[in-house]
């Protein structure tokens, strides 16, 4: 919705109704901006160098981004028609939705969970059908499995979940795809995969393997661990035939020549960069254990993110941490997701995570056993 004056062109009504995007609040300079799940760190030495290299700006990048392509196929073990690449693996997420599904047919996702499944759904004319999270901020699985009707023809698992940072195990992965009919496109969603130290989490990759799923394809990206949000690249292991499908949907030539070179300069430097992620993953369990401490209800953090079931005090909360040059991302009457930002900013969000819990009724669902 906009203030500009009515115009006679029509759009689609399914489409007027969504809600315009806003950009999250920018932060002051001397804020953390703890709001996108950005990394904290710059780019390693020799990324933005590989950017720089890229300099033929008048030439157009190459369609497929082939180098990156063979480069991630050889480090999965797969071929290189099993990898797509795109400009941020929402995109991948948009294209398969479009390439499966249209009016009538449905997709099924957790919530709460990723904010864009819903748009994404909704503009391929497609139904989204929301799963409600376990009490523990999990997906229910078998309840998923249970949406499943006639016209399903794609869902959506992301573990861990954003934004309430809980995994999905191999174990109730595997119970859930089997549950599955094979005509359903399974998404797993993957964009924190770098971050997880749980050992008996699902891992897309391995699904993949050996016998593997035909209808699973999963998502990586690297804005997340690798650090390249601003540059937009993602990608998908997955059947070359659906990989296939979901390119038939895309616009051409999103992947810049900058994007696909700091992708290969990060992949050379991918221990340095893993060893940033286990900084980033410590820095979590501090955090999420240090919440709990001062008595919060905050459910096990997977990604590099905490959640804060807020309820319906959530937007106060937030302006409490805005006050305090603390930008987190609220999601009214439900909760507020805080990223692992900059070691400075853990004993802040404490600070006031610490003053706003004392404020919360006793027995508020956002309040745990100290
Ligand atoms: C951040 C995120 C993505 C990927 O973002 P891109 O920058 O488009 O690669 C995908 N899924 C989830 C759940 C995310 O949080």
């Amino acid at each position: 919705m906009t203030d500009a004056p009515e115009i006679p062109v029509r759009i689609r009504p399914e489409i007027a109704a969504l809600p315009a995007y806003r950009q999250g609040k920018q932060a002051a300079a001397d804020a953390f901006k703890l709001s996108s799940n950005e990394n904290p760190f710059d780019p390693l030495p020799g990324v933005l160098e590989a950017v720089h290299a890229a300099s033929e700006l008048n030439r157009y990048p190459d369609a497929t981004a082939s180098r990156l392509r063979a480069r991630l196929a050889e480090r999965f073990g797969v071929g290189d028609d099993a990898v797509h690449i795109a400009a941020g693996s929402v995109s991948i997420l948009a294209q398969l939705i479009l390439a499966t599904s249209g009016p009538g047919d449905e997709i099924v996702f957790a919530w709460r969970s990723f904010e864009a499944y819903p748009g994404l759904a909704i503009v391929a004319g497609a139904t989204p059908v929301q799963v409600p999270l376990t009490e523990d901020a999990r997906h229910d699985l078998p309840a998923m499995a249970a949406a499943i009707t006639g016209r399903t023809r794609a869902i959506i698992v992301c573990t861990p979940n954003n934004p309430t940072g809980p995994i999905v195990t191999q174990a109730e992965f595997d119970a859930f795809a089997d549950a599955v009919p094979d005509d359903v496109l399974i998404i797993l969603d993957e964009a924190y995969a770098e971050f997880v130290t749980r050992p008996d989490s699902v891992d897309g990759l391995k699904v993949l393997g050996g016998e593997g799923r035909a209808n699973v394809v999963v998502l990586r990206t690297f804005s997340k661990a690798f650090g390249l949000a601003g540059l937009r690249v993602g990608y998908a292991i997955g059947h070359p035939r659906i990989l296939d499908a979901a390119r038939s949907t895309s616009i051409p030539l999103s992947v810049t020549a900058h994007a696909e070179e700091a992708a290969l300069a990060s992949l050379d430097r991918e221990e340095e960069l893993l060893q940033r992620v286990r900084v980033l993953a410590e820095r979590r369990d501090r955090l999420a254990a240090a919440l709990r401490a001062i008595g919060w209800k905050i459910p096990d953090a997977q990604g590099n993110f905490v959640w804060l079931p807020a309820g319906r005090e959530t937007l106060e909360i937030a302006e409490a941490f805005s006050a305090a040059g603390l930008i987190v991302r609220p999601f009214a009457g439900d909760g507020l997701r805080i990223s692992v930002g900059e070691e400075d900013s853990v004993e802040k969000v404490l600070w006031i995570a610490a003053s706003v819990v004392k404020d919360l009724p006793e027995d508020h669902s956002g309040r745990g056993l100290a």
